[in-house]
């Protein structure tokens, strides 16, 4: 990914939600098939440089350009289902049983990120939460403002500790709604149909 300028450095601009050339600030247009090799790029390099250089505006930048980057490849695993999600639409729609693929499919389309979500390593969470509270409960009996401050530390620290965890819960109940609803296959074959076909609409 080049600009006209020769350069090779690209950055993405939330807001404008456009891909820039960081040396000539002009707009660069990224080929379809390429947009999430240009996106992960700004990523990874956005995130080691905006570590290594305390660089906070590029560190927001970042987060607030992942949701759009996200929305992206769940649109290009969408992409890469329509085949699959077509043949589970036919034989929803003319009442047949869905093979394992099938389940596979829709599996990966409703909740394919939240499935290896759940895989990661939360333990190193957990620890730091009961370090936390341990911290919580000994300076919250003194009224100091080194105890204070410490405390407000600490709060900080938990509401960062506590976001991994609460989408860990979001992503372990959208597992359980999934599976409940697909051994129940009939009572939803209807509202599947419908999600199936807003989807795969041309
Ligand atoms: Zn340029």
């Amino acid at each position: 990914m080049t600009c006209r300028c020769g350069n090779t450095d690209l950055g993405y601009d939330p807001e404008k939600k456009i891909f820039y050339c960081k040396n000539c600030k002009s707009e660069v247009e990224i080929d379809p098939e390429k947009k999430i090799t240009a996106a992960m790029y700004i990523v990874q390099k956005g995130t080691v440089d905006g570590i290594n250089h305390s660089n906070l505006g590029e560190l927001n930048n970042i987060k607030s350009s992942i949701e759009d980057f996200d929305l992206q490849i769940k649109e290009n695993l969408e992409k890469n289902l329509k085949n699959d999600l077509m043949k589970v639409l036919m034989r929803l729609k003319t009442g047949e049983r869905l093979n394992e693929k099938d389940v596979e499919t829709l599996r990966y389309f409703f909740i394919g990120d939240a499935d290896y979500y759940v895989k990661e390593d939360f333990s190193g969470t957990i620890r730091n939460i009961k370090k936390t509270l341990e911290s919580i409960k000994y300076y919250s009996k003194r009224e100091d403002a080194i105890s204070l401050s410490r405390l407000r530390a600490s709060l900080k620290t938990l509401k960062n500790d506590l976001n991994s965890i609460i989408t860990y819960l979001e992503c372990r109940e959208r597992i359980e709604n999934f599976e409940k609803n697909i051994d129940n296959i009939e009572k939803n074959r209807k509202m599947l149909i419908y999600v199936l076909e807003q989807k795969l609409k041309p």
